[in-house]
């Protein structure tokens, strides 16, 4: 459907064509080329990560970093329930079993305590999980002082999945650079995008250099194909990469815009009793990627809201659907209760493009008429 208001539109700087203008000159139109390199660069010195290995998507980059860290059959994988089912498929991709931890009312994120019983668990029957996987969601960072205090005490890795988190701090610290392997997206509708792409981070060069060679084929270095493991086409083309440059140019300006766009909504709605937001603690910075609310009114419900501004063609979507209640992994456990459930039901995303502008205000306006 096409809507006159969309969630999260591409939003593009005008920096994008020098640096896909370049690739065509260079006839560097490939998966490897200057821009893919400077763009991997780049992103170390905004994100403050040692290394980064750009690659097609979000998803590749989990599916790599599980593989990076050894993560194979059977193995036990504590990934947070309340998010993206892209989050948890690639856990399925390496045969390994994905255990889900619920979330805390604060952040909407990982829920520390619910962590901390699932490792005890494991550990009491003798299988240790080999990797957790923590969500910033929409851009919020989750409790990561005690979640990165287990993995370190219990000596599991941690990734973190900062797909709608560039820009977001925690403590000073930007996201993406706390786990042992950070991932990151730039699908078409998160803070930056290059159409369709992704990055892997860590500050341990050899998971990066273990990705980049499962990426490219996994391909030996020999003058001839050699070839003793299976490996992925998952390369950025270097055209992508062009305008990821010219989007990573104004990432400043468009958590900015995002912020601006919560702080609209959270002035203009937040006096309204039955609406709650995601509450940004005094330590941490969020990009604010989405602005979602919590509605728990007598009157209306999220589902309501919805199709108000469905009516008038606005775009909007309710919070994740938790991976333990999709039909694809409802026979999975659950660590925790039911908050991830209750902002599922009760929750929904708003327009939250950095090109909003004046456009939020009929936004707030239809919704603050169904109360
Ligand atoms: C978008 C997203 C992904 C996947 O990224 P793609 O680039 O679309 O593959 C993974 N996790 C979360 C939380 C996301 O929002």
């Amino acid at each position: 459907m096409a809507y006159k208001i969309y969630l999260s539109p591409p939003h593009m700087s005008g920096l994008e064509m020098k640096y896909i203008q370049q690739a065509f000159d260079s006839n560097w139109i490939a998966p490897v080329g200057p821009n893919i390199d400077a763009f991997e660069a780049e992103l170390c010195q905004y994100t403050g990560s040692k290394y980064a290995l750009a690659v097609s998507s979000g998803t590749a980059a989990i599916h790599l970093a599980l593989l990076a860290l050894g993560v194979g059959k059977d193995d036990i994988i504590l990934c947070q329930s309340l998010t993206f089912v892209a989050t948890a498929n690639p856990i399925i991709y390496v045969g390994a079993t994905p255990v889900f931890i619920d979330s805390e009312a604060v952040t909407w994120n990982m829920c520390p305590d619910a962590l901390e019983d699932a490792i005890l668990h494991y550990l009491q029957t003798g299988k240790k999980p080999k990797a957790v996987i923590v969500v910033h969601l929409y851009g919020m960072p989750a409790m990561l002082d005690k979640i990165l205090y287990l993995c370190k005490t219990y000596e599991i890795a941690l990734i973190e999945d900062a797909a709608e988190a560039l820009g977001s701090e925690y403590k000073g610290r930007k996201l993406g650079a706390f786990g042992d392997i950070g991932i990151l997206s730039f699908n078409g509708n998160k803070i930056i995008t290059t159409s369709g792409g992704g990055a892997m981070l860590s500050d341990n060069e050899k998971y990066i250099e273990k990705a980049r060679f499962l990426a490219t084929q996994a391909r030996e270095p020999a003058r001839h194909y050699e070839h003793s493991e299976v490996g992925y086409n998952y390369r950025m083309s270097n055209v992508c990469a062009g305008i990821g440059r010219g989007q990573l140019e104004v990432i400043d300006e468009r958590v900015a815009q995002r912020r601006a766009n919560f702080w609209f909504y959270q002035t203009s709605l937040g006096q309204i009793s039955g609406i709650n937001f995601q509450e940004e603690r005094p330590d941490v910075f969020s990009n604010r990627w989405l602005t979602a609310i919590i509605v728990n009114d007598k009157e209306t419900s999220s589902r309501q809201i919805q199709a108000a501004l469905s009516g008038h063609g606005i775009e909007s979507r309710p919070v994740w659907k938790p991976m333990h209640c999709q039909p694809l992994y409802k026979t999975l456990p659950l660590f925790g209760g039911s908050v991830s459930e209750r902002l599922f039901q009760y929750g929904i995303c708003l327009p939250s493009g950095s090109n909003l502008s004046d456009q939020r205000k009929l936004v707030a306006r239809i919704v603050s008429d169904c109360f």
